[in-house]
This record gives C-alpha cells, sequence and structure tokens, in this order.
C-alpha cells in the first residue's frame, strides 16, 4: 500500500477558507463576530509563521509508524517535535498582541510578559508544557506576570504550527480509521471535537494541537473507554439536528459532535463548529456534565 491510500481523509484548511467559512458563520450568528474574529487572527498568525519552519522528513517510516500505532505508542513523542526557539518566541508574541487586539479585555500582565519573555524561560515553560505535568509548569509559570492558564494557552496555540508540521507527514502515513483511543495517536493531546464522516458515518476526532484526525468507535466513549451502552448516548436540539452532544454516565463527560455537514469533510472547520456551538456546552454542563475536550482557547 503506498503513503496516502489511506480512506480517512486529514483536514485541509487554508487561511481564505477559514475566513470565508467564519463569514458564514457570523452572518448566521452575528453574536460570533468577535470571538471568530479572535479566532481568524490568531490562525492567520500561525498559518504565516508555519511558512517558516521548515519541512523535515518524518523521523520515522512505515513499518515503524504502525508498530507505534499497533502498541498505542505516539507517533510523535514530546522529545520528537522539533521546536525553533527564537521562532517560537516570535510566534508567542505575535499571538499574544493578536490576543490583545481581538479579545475583550486585556488580560493583566499580558503586554510585560510579551514585552519580556527570552528564550531561555521560553525553553523551561516548554519543557514544562511537554512534559504534562501542570504543577511543574506552575510553578515555573507562577514568575511570570500574567496567569499560568493564559502562558498555556499562548504556548499551545504558538506550539501547534510545529505540531502541524511534524504531524502531517505522520498521518499521512498511518491507518487511523480506527483508533480507540480518546487522546491524538500522533501527538497525545486531547481532541477539541467530533463529526461524523458523510459517507459511511464514522465518528471522527480531530487533535486541538496538531490537527490530526482519526476514526474513534461510536459505541465507546473517549474519555473513559466504557463501552456500557446503558451509560452511553446522545441529544440535540430539535431545531438543530446537526449538532449532538454525546454523554457518558460513567464519567460524566460529553463530546460535541457536528453531523450532516455538506461540504467536504476536508474543509470542515472544527475550531469555527466548535465557537459556534458554545450553547451545547452550556446546555451539558447545566446537565452536570463536563467537557472531556480541550476548547479553541483553552
Ligand atoms: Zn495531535
Ligand atoms: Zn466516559
Amino acid at each position: 500500500m503506498n503513503i496516502g491510500d489511506f480512506n480517512l481523509r486529514q483536514r485541509r484548511i487554508s487561511k481564505s477558507l477559514v475566513n470565508r467559512r467564519a463569514r458564514e458563520y457570523v452572518e448566521k450568528k452575528p453574536q460570533l463576530k468577535g470571538i471568530i474574529g479572535l479566532y481568524r487572527e490568531v490562525f492567520s498568525v500561525q498559518r504565516r509563521m508555519s511558512q517558516r519552519i521548515p519541512d523535515r522528513l518524518p523521523h520515522i517510516e512505515g513499518a515503524q509508524v504502525s508498530s507505534r500505532l499497533q502498541e498505542g505508542k505516539l507517533l510523535l513523542e514530546p522529545e520528537e517535535v522539533e521546536i525553533d526557539l527564537p521562532l517560537l518566541v516570535e510566534m508567542i508574541r505575535e499571538i499574544g498582541e493578536a490576543l490583545l487586539r481581538k479579545g475583550e479585555k486585556e488580560p493583566e500582565g499580558m503586554r510585560a510578559f510579551l514585552e519580556g519573555i527570552a528564550q531561555e524561560t521560553a525553553r523551561e515553560l516548554v519543557e514544562g508544557y511537554l512534559a504534562g505535568d501542570e504543577d511543574r509548569f506552575n510553578s515555573l509559570a507562577e514568575s511570570q506576570p500574567v496567569e499560568p492558564e493564559l502562558i498555556y494557552l499562548l504556548l499551545h496555540l504558538s506550539l501547534a504550527p510545529f505540531y502541524w508540521k511534524a504531524a502531517g507527514p505522520l498521518a499521512r502515513q498511518a491507518d487511523l480509521d480506527q483508533v480507540p483511543r480518546g487522546t491524538c495517536p500522533v501527538c497525545g493531546d486531547l481532541p477539541l471535537m467530533g463529526f461524523l464522516r458523510a459517507e459511511d458515518g464514522l465518528r471522527v476526532l480531530e487533535c486541538s494541537r496538531c490537527g490530526t484526525r482519526w476514526g474513534f468507535p461510536r459505541l465507546m466513549c473517549p474519555f473513559c473507554s466504557t463501552t456500557d451502552q446503558e451509560k452511553l448516548g446522545y441529544i440535540y436540539a430539535e431545531e438543530d439536528p446537526n449538532h449532538r452532544l454525546y454523554l457518558c454516565d460513567n464519567c460524566h463527560r460529553y463530546l460535541k459532535v457536528t453531523q450532516g455537514y455538506a461540504g467536504k469533510d476536508e474543509e470542515l472547520v472544527l475550531p469555527l463548529e466548535d465557537l459556534s456551538t458554545a450553547h451545547l456546552d452550556l446546555e451539558a454542563e447545566k446537565r452536570g456534565y463536563r467537557r472531556g475536550c480541550r476548547t479553541v482557547f483553552s
């Protein structure tokens, strides 16, 4: 089988596509103008900066890709991501500026943080972030003038383009149609949300960091892996059957899923879907469920 023969198509989103789709969402719901404008701005910085990250050959290929998948190992371990620190610092600054320009209110200490961030600080913060150790990250972030959550968000958004570059060639070599894990098989991060593939209803999740898509069993909870059908179900509003909330009564978490998208799946911009279905998050929380995924901005 040749590279690219697998069925699951990865997303293909460009700046012009995101802009076009963003306008459509805002036309339908004018109250989303602010948050969608913010996403457009951040995406445009990420896209522009990503062009400065050199293409590299993937660090594993062919049989190694399949064997890592079979063993449940990540295709891209944290130490395998190559990060150009000066470029990362520039990215953090530019994304921070975008948040200041388009965000609702200015977070305390943000300007001071952006002005003061040095490569050495960035390196330490990235190490803490990549280690996935919340305490370590928070203790590193505490000496900074902004809240640790905001630094985390800035890093998440700024590292994404490095992950896109590395994840793309790996995802294209891997059979990701049926991967029974609730975190990204390439980089290990949480998904953003899911959609049902038009041709066969396969439930596809999309990584909030590297953007990889993978097929996940419909009869399993992505967060606690239960397959107890008594505990799993979905609901939707009568006036909007294309947006479902999959609820799990075992771990009390939920997943938002889009279905019936009329365009090509590759061009479905899930971050925009997520931002435009915030009312479903409120509904799920009202019913006592916690979000199992990340959001676009957290
Ligand atoms: Zn990922
Ligand atoms: Zn669950």
